[in-house]
């Protein structure tokens, strides 16, 4: 069986960026997901395993079929006044912000500069090559109950 819709996906993996491990499961302790539903695996691990059987894979995502390519036009610049005053307005810090549509987008400080703030609303890894490698351990049919959770379970049933 390979990877699709409605499968549980059992597996252990490793994503690099230009040679920097980003995202990883423990060494020896694959973890299952339900496939194909929602936002429940990194979206470049869900394109990175898609049809593949169980065993070893190593798949590498251009920019466009991971975040997309970077933008440059969601870089901007505020005022530091414009945020929060509990805002940690410093360089890496990330928080939630309103898109002029009022829909929620993680954003985060690039730069500092005396009370102008740069932040940028790209993905992280937008732009970015992904370097996906790791083992699929298992792939099943998901149960009724599992798709009517929208989640995996793990052995003996669902313990939430
Ligand atoms: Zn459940």
């Amino acid at each position: 069986m390979n990877v699709g819709s409605s499968t549980v996906v059992t597996l252990e993996y490793v994503l690099e960026v230009e040679g920097e491990e980003i995202e990883a499961t423990q060494e020896g302790e694959p973890v299952s997901f339900l496939y194909g539903h929602g936002h429940l695996l990194p979206r470049g691990l869900e394109v990175a395993v898609h049809s593949l059987p169980s065993g070893a894979f190593e798949k590498s995502l251009r920019p466009e079929e991971g975040y997309g390519p970077y933008d440059p036009e969601r870089v901007s610049t505020a005022d530091r006044g414009d945020f929060p005053p509990d805002a940690g307005l410093e360089p890496g810090s990330e928080f939630y912000a309103q898109e002029a549509s009022g829909s929620p987008v993680a954003v985060r400080v690039t730069s500092v500069e005396g009370d102008r703030v740069t932040v940028d609303a790209n993905p992280r890894l937008a732009g970015k090559t992904l370097e996906y490698r790791g083992v699929i351990h298992r792939v099943r049919e998901a149960t009724p109950e599992e798709l009517d959770h929208g989640h995996a379970h793990g052995e003996g049933g669902c313990h939430h």
